[in-house]
């Protein structure tokens, strides 16, 4: 009997885009889905512009997932006249894990954790992510799903997203672990530690884990812009420092608005910052589509929470800007960057800027809007935390897991992590494009 096929298709130098396929008989599971570094997010919703994403090899060149009508070569075998029965699995809900799905065939089942999913729904209805017109199934943990001769399972994990995953796969003659995207520096470290001990038990033959915390590794830091100089940073490398520091902020800054700008998908961490404004006597005010997002997600009004009015609306759960003007300190107001100006409105108080857009020096508009915002007089913090795990959790992880070969990738320094592996004594593999491997190849590769 053949073995597994094992074929790499991207993010192995890069962070994100990482797309695995594994084959068996006439079965295909493609793990992650994600854009391209340089591939435009709303036209890879365009099915008419698959074949000019492939030439400029902004799409995987994979057999059985693409629609006959999307292709016009003969280099690739369509969806329709391919033997393979293709599924996708999902870790979670980032754009660098599923931004190429709005090129895939329509009836190719896409697998994501029924908690991802719902959550997925309502950031579509909000406008928080593209609407993939896919097939797609939520699977509730801890079902196993049988794809042919694939057992998948996926597993609760921590990242900065709801229903993020770590996937279990395996066949007769293979057994794959694929991290996902996670931290041990979240809200549920302990999911991270429970499929971890479950991956040891698995005894897996490839780890496929993240890097991304080692991109930067051996690197001076980056130089601050001038304007950063003027900025406050809270440095908080977890979640519950974060918290903590942002409570003291509220007790200290008695008299001043708090303002903060999200990350939306990670909804806990709004959450846990409303309990902190509930405790110092704070209404927390939301834009209009985060409040929408919350009530639908969680299918219920929670408490302590409002949505910032146009001028003329009015409800008992409506905040104004002239409101908020008028008694500062009763508020904490949530508001993201397209719709900033509001903050001009007000008298300036604390900023807080969280893992919202602009995210860095690397986004168009960063300079300009801290520079506007501290000559406004906005006292300006960093107040993010990263979703991903510091290197020595990364390494940690991988220990206990003990692989029998560990592939490092979603870093933009894989061989970097990958000595750092071996010193833990694992044996790692740098796996190329356009090779199709099957474990015992990784295992003689690894040895030569
Ligand atoms: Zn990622
Ligand atoms: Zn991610």
């Amino acid at each position: 009997m053949s073995q597994t096929k094992i074929e790499f298709l991207g993010g192995l130098d890069t962070i994100g885009g990482n797309i695995i396929s594994l084959q068996k008989n006439d079965y295909q599971v493609i793990m992650d889905f994600g854009a391209f570094v340089g591939a435009d997010i709303k036209q890879l919703l365009d099915r008419s512009l698959t074949e000019k994403f492939l030439e400029k090899s902004l799409l995987p060149k994979v057999e059985g997932l693409y629609s006959q009508s999307q292709l016009n070569s003969n280099s690739l075998t369509s969806f329709e006249a391919s033997s393979l029965n293709t599924a996708i699995c999902l870790s979670h809900l980032h754009l660098d894990h599923l931004g190429s799905l709005g090129q895939i065939s329509k009836q190719v089942p896409v697998y994501t954790s029924e908690k991802a999913l719902n959550f997925y729904k309502n950031l579509v209805e909000n406008s928080f992510l593209p609407k993939y017109d896919v097939n797609w199934q939520g699977v509730p943990y801890p079902t196993i799903i049988q794809h042919g001769p694939f057992k998948i399972t996926f597993k609760e994990s921590d990242h900065d997203t709801e229903g993020a995953s770590a996937i279990f796969i395996e066949t007769n003659d293979l057994k794959v672990v694929h991290s996902g995207d996670l931290r041990l520096s979240g809200y549920n470290p302990q999911r991270v530690l429970k499929w971890v001990e479950e991956a040891h038990s698995f005894e897996p033959d490839l780890l496929l884990i993240e890097g991304t915390s080692f991109s930067n590794f051996g690197d001076d830091p980056a130089p601050l812009l001038t304007i950063e100089e003027k900025i406050h940073n809270l440095s908080c490398s977890n979640e519950r420092q974060l918290l903590k520091t942002i409570d003291q902020l509220m007790s200290e800054k008695l008299k001043d608005i708090i303002t903060i700008n999200l990350y939306p998908q990670n909804i806990q961490r709004l959450l846990e910052i409303n309990e902190i404004a509930k405790n110092n006597q704070r209404k927390f005010v939301l834009d209009k589509a985060y409040y929408q997002l919350l009530e639908n997600f969680f299918s219920k009004r929670i408490d302590n929470i409002f949505y910032l009015s146009e001028e003329t609306e009015k409800t008992s759960f409506s905040v104004s800007a002239e409101e908020l003007k008028n008694s500062p300190n009763d508020y904490i107001l949530l508001i993201d960057y397209e719709r900033h100006q509001v903050l001009y409105q007000l008298p300036a108080g604390v900023y807080l800027h969280s893992n919202g857009v602009p995210l860095g020096s690397f986004m168009a508009g960063y300079e300009e809007f801290l520079t506007n915002m501290v000559e406004y007089g906005w006292d300006f913090y960093q107040a993010g935390v990263s979703g991903h795990a510091s290197q020595s959790d990364l390494l940690m992880i991988a220990y206990a897991i003990q692989p029998k070969v560990v592939i490092p990738w979603h870093t933009f320094k894989p061989k970097a992590f990958g000595q750092e592996l071996e010193t833990k004594g694992l044996n790692v593999f740098y796996p190329q494009y356009g090779q199709i491997y099957t474990m015992d190849k990784i295992l003689e590769g690894n040895n030569a």
